[in-house]
């Protein structure tokens, strides 16, 4: 049994390379939940939808948000009858979110995800990771914004200056399918809004530790491959770079798995870390994604 803990862009990009090569039965996807809440009526677990899309095939994965191929029939008429929405979401997408709603009020996430994992034909376990409301908050040179105006509306411009989010309860199951894994997979997530959110639940960095624990890098050089992880990791006084990042998951890795252009730091990480494995971490292909993916396998002991 294998678990990944996932955000919504990069660390989807390698599952569609680990479940072409491991049971997807054998998988079990740890998904951050931070960024939920309700968006034209209804709920919106973005992260989740992508990771289910993406196990399903379904997924836009220009975007990484969405279902491919989506039309946006309601999205337009909203705009022209003076109802903008912040989202874009396209019809098919809509029809699973507001499933997803129903579901969710009536049986709570855990089991919501469940049932739309079965009627998609996904053989994974997709854990959300926690069933609780929580919140996120960028402080910024603008003031405090809502996580998603800080993305979309404002396109992570303004600059971040501390980041607020709420602790929560982890979902049940998320740190048995830890405990019981033979190896867990940090992706190549944001660590600060993806990743740190799943490691602060309680329970979550202990099982870990008792875990092989093998995450790559989203950072090379001194940038995100994509998005604002860079922004959030200054504002927390952390080094922006693979360094950065290994010094967030010390406690419990024991294989950080960076990029061919940061060779050079592989002495550096070896004093934090036990295993470094230096590799083409940049997935732009399906063929980069399974590479990198059984590179990730074969290393579990
Ligand atoms: P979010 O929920 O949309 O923020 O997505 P994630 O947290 O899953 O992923 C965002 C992170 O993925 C960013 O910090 C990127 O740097 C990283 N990322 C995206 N694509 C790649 C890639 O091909 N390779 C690597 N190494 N990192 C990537």
């Amino acid at each position: 049994m294998i678990t990944v803990l996932s955000g919504g862009t990069g660390t989807p990009k390698l599952i569609q390379g680990i479940k072409e090569i491991v049971d997807p039965s054998d998988l079990t996807i740890i998904v951050n939940t931070l960024e939920n809440d309700y968006f034209s009526g209804v709920y919106v677990s973005a992260d989740i939808d992508t990771v289910m899309y993406t196990m399903a095939d379904m997924i836009n994965d220009e975007t990484w948000y969405g279902v491919k191929d989506d039309t946006f029939i309601t999205n337009e008429r909203l705009a022209e009858i003076g109802c903008p929405e912040l989202l874009r979401i396209g019809d098919i997408d809509r029809a699973t979110k507001i499933q997803k709603t129903q579901l969710m009020e009536k049986y709570g996430l855990l089991r919501a995800c469940e049932i739309q994992s079965e009627n998609m034909g996904i053989k994974s376990k997709i854990l959300p990771m926690s069933e609780e409301e929580s919140e996120i908050k960028i402080i910024s040179d603008m003031g405090e914004l809502e996580f998603h105006d800080f993305l979309i509306k404002h396109q992570s411009e303004p600059e971040v200056l501390d980041l607020k989010f709420s602790n929560v309860n982890p979902s049940n199951g998320v740190v048995d399918a830890i405990k019981n894994s033979d190896a867990v997979i940090i992706g190549p997530s944001n660590p600060i809004t993806s990743i740190l959110p799943i490691l602060s639940l309680s329970g979550v960095r202990e099982a870990l530790k008792e875990t092989y624990v093998v995450a790559v890098s989203p950072i090379i050089g001194n940038e995100a491959v994509s998005g604002p992880a860079s922004k959030f990791m200054n504002a927390l006084d952390i080094e922006v770079s693979s360094v950065g990042v290994a010094d967030l998951y010390k406690d419990f890795l024991d294989n950080f798995v960076i990029d061919d252009k940061d060779s050079n730091l592989n002495s550096q990480l070896k004093q934090i870390v036990n295993k470094v494995t230096i590799t083409n971490t940049i997935m732009n292909s399906l063929d980069a994604k399974k590479n990198l993916a059984q590179i990730i396998i074969d290393s579990i002991p």
